[in-house]
C-alpha cells in the first residue's frame, strides 16, 4: 500500500495545526468581543449617573400660582430631568446630556432662556449661556446673542470647536451660524408674559428713577441650568438665560461667566447658578463652592449652603444654585422664596420642587 510521503504528511499536519491555531484565535477573539460587549453593557447600566436642573430662583410664591401653572412648571421640569437622566443611563457624554436637557427648557416659554427670555429695556432679547466639563476643564460661553435658537448649543460649540472660552454678540452669532446652528429672528423669543413684566419694570423705573435691571416680583427668574455626573465619572455644568428684565443693552450677567454662574471640576463639584447676576459675578459663586470643597474639605451641601445662605445673604444677593459632586451627591440651596428645580440621584430617586419645603 502506498503510504503518504513523509514530507507531505508533515505538510498536512502543519496545515492542520495552522487551521486549528487560526480556529482557536478566532474563537478567542469572538469570546473576547462578546465578553467586552457584555462588560460595556453592564458598565453602562451599573455606572452611577445623576442629574439636577433648575429653572430659575426668585420671588416665586404659592399664593401667586394657579394649580395649572404649577403643574405646567413641574411637568416641564420632570420631562427635562427624566430626558437628561435617560441619556446618561444610556452612556451619553455629560456635555451632551446637559445640552439636550437645557434645550428642552430653552424651548419652553415658561423659562427665562431661549423662548420666554426676558426683554432688555429696548425690547429685545440678549441671551447668555455657558458650559464646563469637569474632567478636561474645557469650557465654552456665549454672551449677548440675539439670533441663535439654542444658546447652550452655541456654548458647547465654543467649547469643542474653537480655541476660545467666550464669544460675544455678532462674533458669537457668526461663529454659531458658520458651524451650522439654526439662526432665528429675535422675536421668536417673545412672550406676552415677559412683555408685561418689561412694561411694569419700565413704569416703575420712570416713577422711581430706579436703575437699569432693578427687579421686582417675577421680573427675572427663569434662568435654566443642569449639572450631571455621567457614566464615565465626569461632572459637567451648563446654564442658559435671558438675563434680567429691562437690563441695559449689552449687560452681561453671571450665567456665561465661568466661575460665577457655571463651574465644573471633577475633583470637587459642578455648579449652575441662578439669581442676581451682579452678585454672583462679584462673589465668584460657582467656583467658590468648588474651592471650599477642594481646599477646606467641606461636603458638597455644606460648601453650597455657606456660599448661598451666608456669603450671598450677607451681601444681599438673592438666588440659588444646583450642584453635584463626583459621587453623585446633589445640593440645591437657594435664599429666595423659591427655585424651580428637579433632580434624579444615583439611586434613581426623582425630586421636583418649587418652594422652600
Ligand atoms: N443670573 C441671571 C442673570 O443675572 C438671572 C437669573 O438667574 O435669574 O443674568
Amino acid at each position: 500500500m502506498l503510504s503518504f510521503p513523509r514530507f507531505l504528511r508533515n505538510q498536512k499536519s502543519q496545515s492542520q495545526i495552522q487551521r486549528r491555531a487560526l480556529g482557536a484565535v478566532v474563537t478567542i477573539a469572538v469570546l473576547f468581543l462578546v465578553n467586552n460587549a457584555f462588560a460595556a453593557e453592564s458598565s453602562q447600566s451599573d455606572a452611577k449617573v445623576a442629574i439636577a436642573i433648575h429653572g430659575g430662583a426668585g420671588t416665586i410664591l404659592k399664593s401667586s400660582m394657579t394649580p395649572e401653572k404649577e403643574a405646567a412648571y413641574k411637568d416641564k421640569l420632570r420631562e427635562a430631568v427624566t430626558h437628561g437622566y435617560s441619556l446618561l443611563k444610556s452612556g451619553a457624554k455629560g456635555e451632551d446630556a446637559v445640552v439636550e436637557t437645557i434645550k428642552i427648557l430653552e424651548l419652553s416659554p415658561l423659562f427665562n432662556a431661549g423662548i420666554g427670555a426676558v426683554y432688555t429695556y429696548e425690547g429685545e432679547h440678549e441671551l447668555d449661556a455657558s458650559i464646563m466639563h469637569g474632567g478636561s476643564k474645557n469650557a465654552g460661553a456665549v454672551a449677548g446673542i440675539k439670533t441663535i435658537k439654542s444658546p447652550i448649543e452655541a456654548a458647547r460649540l465654543v467649547m469643542n470647536d474653537s480655541p476660545h472660552v467666550m464669544l460675544s454678540g455678532k462674533g458669537a452669532e457668526a461663529f454659531a451660524i458658520e458651524s451650522g446652528l439654526e439662526q432665528v429672528d429675535n422675536h421668536i423669543f417673545d412672550t406676552e408674559f415677559r412683555k408685561q413684566a418689561l412694561d411694569k419694570a419700565k413704569a416703575r423705573m420712570a416713577q422711581a428713577s430706579a436703575g437699569y435691571g432693578t427687579q421686582q416680583g417675577n421680573e427675572r427668574f427663569g434662568t435654566v441650568g443642569a449639572v450631571v455626573l455621567d457614566s464615565e465619572g465626569n461632572i459637567v455644568a451648563g446654564t442658559s438665560t435671558g438675563g434680567m428684565t429691562a437690563k441695559r443693552y449689552g449687560r452681561i450677567g453671571d450665567s456665561p461667566v465661568i466661575g460665577a454662574g457655571t463651574y465644573a471640576d471633577n475633583d470637587s463639584c459642578a455648579v449652575s447658578a441662578t439669581g442676581h447676576g451682579e452678585f454672583f459675578i462679584r462673589y465668584n459663586v460657582a467656583a467658590d463652592i468648588c474651592a471650599r470643597m477642594k481646599y477646606q474639605g467641606l461636603s458638597l451641601s455644606d460648601a453650597a449652603n455657606v456660599v448661598v445662605n451666608d456669603v450671598l445673604v450677607e451681601a444681599k444677593g438673592d438666588g440659588g444654585v444646583i450642584a453635584i459632586d463626583n459621587k453623585g451627591n446633589i445640593a440645591m440651596p437657594f435664599n429666595s422664596k423659591g427655585m424651580y428645580r428637579a433632580s434624579i440621584d444615583t439611586a434613581g430617586k426623582v425630586t421636583v420642587a418649587i418652594y422652600q419645603d
